[in-house]
């Protein structure tokens, strides 16, 4: 079989990528492993034994980053609607409440409205105020998605605006944590996309979760004549001196094309090819806990959408020492959403930063008790939060469970440390989409695809 383009991988970006060349009237297919869509942020589902009753959970999504109202022009939410020809409405979004950066010394809240950053700034560290607005000027000036920009460390930028290193090591820990395949420090062009995701624009989330996505870009690609085929996964991708000329399944079926756009990773690709992929295994990897609540979480003082939760002043932003790390975590109260029913269960859901190998060499029975000790350190967290209720489930995923549904060696959630900002491998016709282009997290993936595909399926 011939196609104009094959895409190895139906996440965000395989499948953004995908829309795209189909609708303008490209032979494609998206080649998924597994049986349904999504990768590292897909969705499954649970019988709670208590009540019966069948729970759905989304593997990720704490937030939609990236906030736009419905029309605002130049945003990235809008431009990447309009290039997948999806309205605004079918999201069904709803608004984060705020969002906390909470230290131990300190507390600073943020939202949808970048005033509340500001003022929260200007009442908890005044004598920052004016260098933090001369950073948020220089951060409106730079040209984030020049692809051909050098590394430049947003520690150091940030050094030379703000003197107060609690506020610098407060204002950088989400966009690491949502978006760094680097420890401890980001490119600042990285770090720009990330501040205007999160404090420019803001976080919401679909009514229905990860699924309301997911089930608008399957339709949309089956809608423009695209080819989706689950439990195909890809064994290795052919080539010669002239280019790439297709891939080889699992089952040994041969497929054609002289374009293969790739979101399985960097690494992952080059091991496809038959290239030397170590060195560029990424090593941030996470666990993750659940827990359902018999009724909506009370709080005690307010309610938060995300904690960005730091037990110390200083934020170590790298893979965990020991299994996990509690010193920090993002916490995440689904239900905190505007809009979201006010009745029924409560969910809570927290990230810890991990170990891939150690969780990897464990024997099933040690496996199951650290992953109890995680559940036990998230309640004393969310106790230390105030948010104690009456548990009817929950669930604990680990960097071992996220390699075996995702297939991302090590289990890393932001890839590599090398990034091909241009998409392009040295392989001619073969393309990187998604987390190893640059972009992250659902809405960077999903434009990484689309621009790629716009760039080498469509303009050549
Ligand atoms: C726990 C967790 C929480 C997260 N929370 C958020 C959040 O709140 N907000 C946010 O914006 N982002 C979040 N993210 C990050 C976000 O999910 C990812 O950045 C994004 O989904 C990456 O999409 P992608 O298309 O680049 O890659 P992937 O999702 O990794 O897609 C790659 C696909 O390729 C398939 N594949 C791999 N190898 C093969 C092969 N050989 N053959 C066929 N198919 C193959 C995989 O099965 C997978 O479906 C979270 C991630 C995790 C793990």
């Amino acid at each position: 079989m011939s196609y104009d383009a094959i895409i190895i991988g139906a996440g965000m970006s395989g499948l953004a990528a995908g829309i795209r060349l189909a609708m303008y009237g490209k032979k494609v297919v998206v080649l998924e492993k597994h049986t349904i869509s999504g990768g590292l942020n897909s969705y499954y589902q649970r019988r709670i034994p208590s009540t019966k009753e069948i729970f759905q959970f989304d593997v990720g999504l704490h937030a939609l980053t990236n906030f736009a109202k419905k029309g605002e022009k130049r945003k990235p939410l809008t431009k990447l609607l309009r290039q997948l020809r999806i309205g605004y409405d079918e999201l069904e979004l709803c608004e984060q409440t705020f969002s906390q950066i909470h230290f131990k010394s300190a507390k600073l809240n943020f939202s949808n409205d970048f005033e509340l950053l500001q003022s929260e700034v200007k009442s908890i560290f005044p004598e920052e105020f004016d260098n933090f607005q001369k950073l948020y000027q220089y951060i409106l000036e730079f040209n984030e998605v020049n692809l051909n920009a050098d590394y430049l460390s947003a520690k150091k930028v940030l050094e030379s605006y703000i003197a107060t290193p609690l506020l610098r090591e407060m204002l950088i820990a989400p966009l690491l944590i949502y978006g760094s395949a680097w420890e401890n420090d980001m490119d600042f062009s990285q770090f720009v996309i990330m501040f205007k995701a999160l404090y420019l624009e803001g976080f919401s989330r679909p009514r229905g979760g990860v699924r309301t996505i997911l089930s608008l870009l399957e339709n949309k690609f089956k809608e423009v004549g695209g080819e989706l085929r689950y439990r195909s996964s890809v064994e290795s991708i052919e080539y010669n001196e002239s280019g790439v000329s297709g891939v080889v399944l699992k089952n040994g079926e041969k497929l054609e094309s002289k374009k293969v756009f790739s979101s399985a990773g960097l690494p992952e690709t080059m091991d496809m090819c038959q290239k030397d992929k170590r060195s560029i295994i990424g090593k941030l990897s996470f666990t993750e806990t659940i827990l359902v609540f018999d009724k909506k979480i009370k709080h005690s003082e307010n309610e938060p959408t995300i904690i960005f939760y730091n037990d110390s002043d200083q934020y170590n932003y790298q893979r965990a020492q020991n299994f996990y790390d509690a010193s920090s975590a993002v916490i995440c109260f689904p239900d905190n959403y505007e809009s979201q029913n006010k009745d029924g269960h409560g969910v809570a859901r927290l990230t810890f930063m991990a170990h891939f190998d150690q969780w990897n060499n464990l024997e099933k029975p040690d496996y199951l008790t650290k992953k109890n000790e995680v559940l036990s350190e998230s309640k004393r967290i969310l106790k230390n939060l105030n948010v104690e209720q009456s548990e009817i489930y929950s669930d604990v995923f680990t960097p071992t469970t996220i390699k075996r549904y995702t297939n991302h060696f090590d289990g890393t959630v932001y890839g590599s440390t090398t990034k091909y900002r241009d998409g392009q491998t040295k392989i001619d016709g073969l393309y990187i989409i998604g987390t190893d282009q640059g972009f992250l997290g659902i809405v960077g993936s999903m434009l990484s695809g689309i621009s790629i595909s716009n760039l080498y399926g469509l303009m050549e």
